[in-house]
């Protein structure tokens, strides 16, 4: 088998078939000595139970008797869609830089557009960085900022943009728009957080970056206290259309919010608040992994486990 294909069309000629995506993924996986997810017992020798005649991928653990198959913990455990769709969707969700609609993924794959919607969902999951440590650090420049997504407010200026949301300045609310923070290291990582309305953008702030770090913001007044906790706080006042002194700017941040919004609206055209903070993992993971080949990105979401397998209940709930 060769693995170590470099494109779509690569990929489509080195794995055929659904059985041969499954030896791939045990690859991945187990490294060629399967594990049992029930109690974590790794055997070459677990039983390997025919279906019909054939070997289709169901081991017996030698230990706990258990049965089990590779895609059990996996984005594609009890999935009706066969495998190599499901390979299809991840190499094309792991390509696409901006992401792919659920309409454009069910005509590619040649399943309904529900389904498809349903398969991002979970791709999404997948494509998500579990990494919670805080961002920067001593001496790292961390840029902070906020947007809101939906509707025109997005190109509300930044004061405009913080009393719509801020009830004490007469804010009447967010309708279906969502808020939306970002952190950013200069070169580094980003993490991008929804601020839900009960939450305070200023204690998650501090949740997700280092006070030892130095913080650039624009002069927004919720920035303004927090920021003497840090080491240093730079601050560009666009209202007096600075943008730029120096070292003292927040153009990063500017450039992630504005990949987010290309995603968003050209790619998505709208997305609900509830599903908001899926959709902005998927926008930082793919920032964070933009030095990564496809092919890795690929690797890396296939074996992903743990909270992937989402139910389609748990996403349909109101
Ligand atoms: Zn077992």
């Amino acid at each position: 088998m060769n693995t170590e294909f470099k494109s779509f069309a690569a990929m489509m000629t080195a794995l055929p078939t659904d059985a041969a995506c499954r030896e791939y993924l045990e690859m991945k996986r187990w490294n060629g000595v399967p594990v049992c997810p029930h109690c974590g017992v790794a055997d070459a020798n677990h039983y390997k139970l025919n279906v019909k005649g054939e070997f289709k991928g169901m081991y017996k653990c030698k230990a706990c008797k258990e049965r089990f198959t590779v895609t059990l913990g996996t984005m594609f455990e009890g999935s009706p869609i066969s495998l190599r769709k499901w390979f299809i969707a991840t190499y094309i969700f792991s390509a696409h830089k901006k992401g792919i609609s659920s309409h454009q993924l069910a005509r590619d794959l040649d399943v309904t557009q529900k389904t498809a919607w349903f398969m991002l969902h979970r791709l999404r999951l997948a494509f998500s960085d579990t990494d919670n440590s805080l961002l920067g650090g001593e001496g790292v420049i961390v840029e902070a900022d906020t947007t809101l997504v939906g509707g025109k407010a997005k190109n509300m200026h930044t004061k405009k943009r913080m009393d719509t949301f801020n009830p004490k300045r007469g804010g009447s609310g967010l309708g279906n728009k969502t808020v939306v923070a970002a952190y950013v290291e200069r070169s580094g990582r980003v993490r991008m957080d929804v601020v839900e309305k009960h939450e305070v953008e200023t204690v998650q702030l501090k949740e997700n970056v280092d006070t030892a770090s130095v913080l650039m913001t624009d002069s927004a007044n919720n920035y303004k206290k927090v920021g003497k906790e840090f080491a240093f706080h730079g601050v560009v006042d666009h209202e007096k259309e600075e943008y730029v002194r120096g070292h003292i700017h927040t153009n990063t941040v500017e450039g992630v919010f504005s990949l987010f919004d290309r995603m968003v609206m050209g790619i998505y055209h709208f997305v609900s608040p509830k599903h908001m903070q899926a959709y902005c993992n998927e926008s930082a993971f793919r920032y964070n992994s933009r030095k990564v080949t496809d092919k890795m990105r690929f690797d890396m979401a296939l074996v992903k486990t743990g909270g992937v397998k989402l139910e389609y209940n748990t996403l349909i709930a109101k």
